[in-house]
């Protein structure tokens, strides 16, 4: 897991740098991304929201992008495949690693995260989903389905 330049949280952004005869990578949070100017996040209208779900505005932030980019989300299966999924393809076998540094060690942390999304603009998508899911273990058989 790369991290961020400026702290030390997963870095979801990698910046190429290159002037004649050098090049560098930059690494950025989603936070620090939007003030180097790269992204444009509102993060101060998301910040009360991972406040109140307890999580850091990147955690929440990825939760919301997994979202967003998924195609259909009917309940909180759908949701955890689609933030593992993300996970996966931005953070590879380091998934695990970045999970941890954002407190994120179950599905009910996913949960949490999503009830301050729900009714806010930010994640359309899981307007339908049933919260009392998150609440409850997956089984084996769910399990295997994500992984
Ligand atoms: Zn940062």
């Amino acid at each position: 897991m790369h991290q961020c330049r400026s702290c030390s949280e997963p870095a979801t952004l990698l910046c190429h740098l290159s002037r004649p005869g050098s090049t560098a990578e930059d690494y950025y949070c989603y936070i620090h991304a939007v003030e180097a100017g790269l992204i444009e996040i509102p993060i101060e209208e998301l910040r009360p929201l991972a406040i109140q779900a307890g999580y850091s505005v990147n955690a929440v932030t990825f939760v919301i992008e997994a979202i967003n980019a998924s195609e259909c989300l009917t309940n909180a299966r759908d949701v955890c495949f689609a933030v593992l999924k993300a996970a996966r393809k931005q953070f590879g076998a380091s998934s695990s690693e970045a999970f941890r540094f954002w407190n994120m060690n179950d599905i009910t942390d996913i949960g949490r995260i999503v009830v301050a999304l729900v009714n806010t603009e930010y994640a359309p998508k899981v307007k339908h989903v049933d919260q009392k899911d998150f609440g409850r273990p997956l089984t084996l058989l769910e399990i295997l389905e994500l992984v």
